[in-house]
Order: C-alpha cells, then sequence, then structure tokens
C-alpha cells in the first residue's frame, strides 16, 4: 500500500498516512547526532470510514490535507496571534519542499518522532456524531452528563473533552471518560492533554468563525517529545479529523441534514451506511461520491486559507 520512496525506509501504514524514517540518519534535514529522530509522513489519498479503507480513493486528499495541516499548524505556532503551541514539524513540503523528497512533495512533512500518546483528544462544541448516539441513550457523552432536550448538531453549552482510546490498527477506538483517561496517562498528563485540546479548539473555532465555518468537533495526537514537552503531531484540524459545517446553513437550518452542511467526509459516511450493513468488504464508492467529496475538501481550504 505504501510507495518506495529513495533514502527511506517504510516502517508504518495507518489506514491514511504511511510512515518512513531515514535509511541514513546521519544526514538529511534534522540530522545532527543527538537530534530527534526524524520521519517522514506522506499522505496518501486512502479514505476511510468505519474503520475500513474505501476504495477508490480521494483524488489529491493527501495535499489537500497537508497543506491544511500546515496552515493550522502555522496558525496555532503563533500566526493567529495567540501563544505558541510546540508542534511536530521539522520540514513542512508546503514551504521548503526541497528537503522532502520529489515524488511525495505537497502531502508529506518531515516531523519529530515522538512517543505517541494512546489517546484521541477529541473536543466537542456541537452534538453529533458518536456523542449523540451516547447522548441519545444514556443523556451523556464519554460520562459527562448534558443537559437534555438537546437535537442532534446542537451547540453545547460550552466544549466539552470527549477522549477516545487509540485502537491498534485495525481495532474500533473507542469513546472513554475522563477518569480512564488518568488511568491510562496519569492525571498530569490527563489534565495537560485536556487543557491543550480545549484551548487549541477554542482558537481554532474562533479562526473557522471569521470565515463562516463552525468547527463542530475535531480530534487532536499528541506526542512526547525528548524533552519531555508535549507536541502537536499528526494531522491538524483537517476534514479528516473534524467536522466543519457552513454557519449560515447550520443558523437556517431546521433539518439535521440542512444543519449540518459538511466540508468533511461525511458525504462518504453517509453513503456507506445507506449502502452497505457493515459485513464483509465495504462496496466501492460511486464517481459522484468520490468527486462531491474532493471538491468539499477543497472547497474547505479555500474557504479557510484564501
Ligand atoms: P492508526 O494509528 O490507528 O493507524 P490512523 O489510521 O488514523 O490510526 P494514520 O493517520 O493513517 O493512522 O497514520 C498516522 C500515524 O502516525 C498514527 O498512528 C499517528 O499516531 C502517527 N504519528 C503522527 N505523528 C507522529 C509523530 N510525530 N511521531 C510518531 N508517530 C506519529
Ligand atoms: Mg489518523
Amino acid at each position: 500500500m505504501s510507495e518506495e520512496i529513495a533514502g527511506w525506509r517504510h516502517v508504518y501504514s495507518g489506514k491514511v498516512r504511511d510512515l518512513y524514517v531515514p535509511e541514513d540518519p546521519s544526514t538529511g534535514p534534522g540530522a545532527d547526532g543527538d537530534g530527534p529522530g526524524r520521519m517522514l509522513v506522506v499522505a496518501s489519498d486512502r479514505v476511510s470510514a468505519f474503520d475500513h479503507v474505501l476504495s477508490p480513493g480521494i483524488p489529491s486528499k493527501g495535499e489537500l490535507l497537508t497543506t491544511l495541516s500546515m496552515w493550522w499548524f502555522e496558525r496555532l505556532a503563533g500566526a493567529d496571534g495567540g501563544r505558541s503551541i510546540p508542534n511536530h514539524l521539522l520540514v513542512s513540503s508546503v514551504t521548503e519542499s526541497v528537503d522532502v523528497p520529489d515524488a511525495v512533495a505537497g502531502r508529506s512533512m518531515i516531523v519529530k518522532s515522538l512517543d505517541m500518546q494512546p489517546i484521541e483528544c477529541v473536543v466537542r462544541g456541537y452534538i453529533t456524531g458518536s456523542g449523540w448516539n451516547e447522548y441519545r441513550e444514556h443523556g451523556t457523552v464519554c460520562g459527562i452528563r448534558l443537559e437534555s432536550g438537546l437535537q442532534n448538531g446542537d451547540r453545547l453549552p460550552a466544549p466539552i473533552f470527549t477522549p477516545a482510546y487509540k485502537a491498534p490498527l485495525g481495532e474500533h477506538d473507542e469513546n472513554i471518560t475522563f477518569a480512564q483517561t488518568v488511568d491510562i496517562v496519569g492525571a498530569a498528563r490527563a489534565e495537560e492533554l485536556r487543557d491543550l485540546s480545549l484551548e487549541i479548539y477554542e482558537r481554532a473555532a474562533g479562526t473557522a468563525e471569521q470565515h463562516g465555518l463552525i468547527l463542530a468537533d475535531t480530534k487532536f495526537e499528541f506526542g512526547i517529545d525528548g524533552d519531555g514537552v508535549l507536541t502537536l503531531a499528526d494531522e491538524v484540524l483537517t476534514s479528516d479529523s473534524s467536522r466543519y459545517w457552513d454557519a449560515a446553513a447550520w443558523a437556517g437550518g431546521t433539518t439535521p441534514d440542512e444543519r449540518m452542511a459538511s466540508f468533511d467526509k461525511q458525504i462518504v459516511r453517509d453513503w456507506l451506511a445507506a449502502n452497505w450493513d457493515k459485513r464483509g468488504e465495504p462496496p466501492a464508492l460511486p464517481d459522484d461520491v468520490v468527486t462531491r467529496t474532493a471538491d468539499r475538501y477543497r472547497e474547505l481550504l479555500e474557504r479557510l486559507t484564501v
């Protein structure tokens, strides 16, 4: 599934990204003896839903996700006027394309190899998806009790941290409570993950709002660098890791479909939910689903960054 890249050795493939380490760690960007270990993260065009990688891929998705991640990393490093949040970038193919292999230029980043925390740090400002399912059944999301009477797509009184345990490849990530997060990473780290996630969400939601967008929810991944610093990793605030809605449609809409006009892979999820019983291999995505998804990913990037 991954490609051969001269000078780099493939070490892991997730559902969307392929990870490589340098064949010779003593040369190339970031190489200075005892500096941080480096990795090349290549975003593919693969799309996943319900824990399955689907076919075909979404054309240019890897590039769109990388461009959007890079844009957000820069905002969060202080370009939005806020304090600088440490991130894993050593070299970005967007600003310094010379340093990443030509074959993957535009869809790859050279990053610090981190000790990843096994927690998906989800923040929700609005209720939908797995949060809505739990709320409908139990009145809670990840153990947090919410007021009664909320509708799918409603804004929450305040954003909430709703972590998930990061399951090994092929298994389903599981929503967990804050107490379970404390059991896994310890109280101090759990609080740090929560506070940092909420801070980043608030900043990003504010930026999205300036562009007529609602950041309904999003997922962050963090790792620890060689100096023990909690560092923002993976992709950030992309249409794969987040739900973005059109603010005007949400405000004027009456049905969930009208309110949640999304710039993410909801089109794929909806089509799959209607056309697959979740047994065996998922069916191939039809051309129009692929095209509409690609258009929405591109539109989000344009609305946010242009
Ligand atoms: P999974 O990790 O369960 O396969 P996924 O399918 O979402 O999840 P991808 O996003 O495709 O995975 O792959 C990216 C992988 O790289 C993730 O496992 C992520 O935790 C890891 N990763 C991202 N940034 C770093 C980093 N700086 N150091 C180490 N690992 C990283
Ligand atoms: Mg991922």
